[in-house]
């Protein structure tokens, strides 16, 4: 396996294998790989010859300073953990390899952006499509594969790579949980004992959701189960829980009488001061 750590030896390494005829695909992440990552890996896998995962915890889409110094960065683990995956190449490279001096030019998302995470974090978005256009050009991958863990983000980058015609196939890849239920997460890492076992009332939240969906109940009475769920945890902090349309994210309130779907609803909540976010499709008939 491969450690390439500048933009310039990744092009280089990816030049290579195309020449060879060899497809790329690519799985970015900020390390602290989990088995969700990993199975985003063996996706990547099955549609490409060689996988690279890339390993880089991007300053530019923290909101807040104090969540980007404590992200947890295990490189040698996550590099062992790459070998025995079978990835091909690591593309670790620094802060300072990313944004030199005189960095200046950043992709600016649209409409997309603006709801959940977007309007919570402001500036995290631009942040993300920053640093994923910047390891595309790097890595030149022929298919990227994204968690929907984060759903947000895959739908603005399959935007991002169809808006710059970067001809990349954009693929979305289920979410990988714990066996109680818990999205994987590398914030995970950072929840106490008691906070982790708590922290099931997210995944609990939306199956709470998804029931109310299911007898046929109005968005509004969808989120307030899901609500409910999160604000009867005492350690559990509610930030936002929304329904939304898959295709435009758009918010669903009980006006919409004719939205078709897909419907999916999305949560974010705090242990501490870590925040955890999660999301699943809603199959609801008559709202
Ligand atoms: P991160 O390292 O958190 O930036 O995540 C890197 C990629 O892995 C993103 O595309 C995430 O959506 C994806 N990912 C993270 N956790 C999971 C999970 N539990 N299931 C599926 N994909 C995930």
């Amino acid at each position: 396996m491969h450690t390439l750590t500048t933009p310039d030896e990744m092009r280089a390494w990816s030049g290579r294998q195309r020449d060879a005829g060899l497809t790329i695909g690519f799985v970015p992440t900020m390390g602290a790989l989990h088995t969700g990552h990993l199975a985003l890996a063996a996706d990547a896998a099955r549609r490409s010859d060689r996988v690279v995962v890339s390993i880089f915890v991007n300053p530019l889409q923290f909101n807040e300073s104090a969540d980007f110094d404590s992200y947890p960065r295990p490189i040698d683990a996550d590099v062992e953990s790459c070998r025995q995956a079978g990835v091909a190449a690591v593309y670790a490279p620094t802060a300072a390899a990313m944004y030199p001096p005189g960095f200046q030019t950043r992709v600016v998302p649209g409409l997309l952006a603006d709801v959940m995470e977007g309007a919570m974090r402001p500036g995290h978005f631009e942040g993300v499509v920053t640093v994923v256009a910047k390891l595309f050009g790097a890595v030149r991958p022929d298919v990227a594969i994204f968690g929907q863990k984060d759903f947000q983000q895959l739908a603005i980058i399959r935007q991002m790579a169809a808006d710059l015609d970067l001809g990349i196939d954009i693929v979305g890849h289920p979410i990988v949980r714990d066996a109680d239920g818990l999205a994987q997460s590398s914030r995970n890492l950072r929840l106490n004992e008691t906070q982790r076992a708590r922290a099931i009332v997210v995944p609990h939240s939306l199956d709470a959701a998804t029931t109310a969906a299911n007898r046929g109940a109005a968005p509004s009475e969808i989120v307030a189960a899901a609500r409910s769920v999160v604000e009867a945890e005492p350690l559990a902090r509610h930030e936002y829980t929304t329904i939304f349309d898959a295709q435009t994210l758009q918010e669903i309130t009980d006006d919409d009488e004719h939205a078709v779907g897909p419907l999916r609803i999305a949560t974010a909540v705090w242990f501490g001061d870590v925040r955890l976010i999660d999301n699943c499709e809603l199959r609801t008939h008559g709202v």
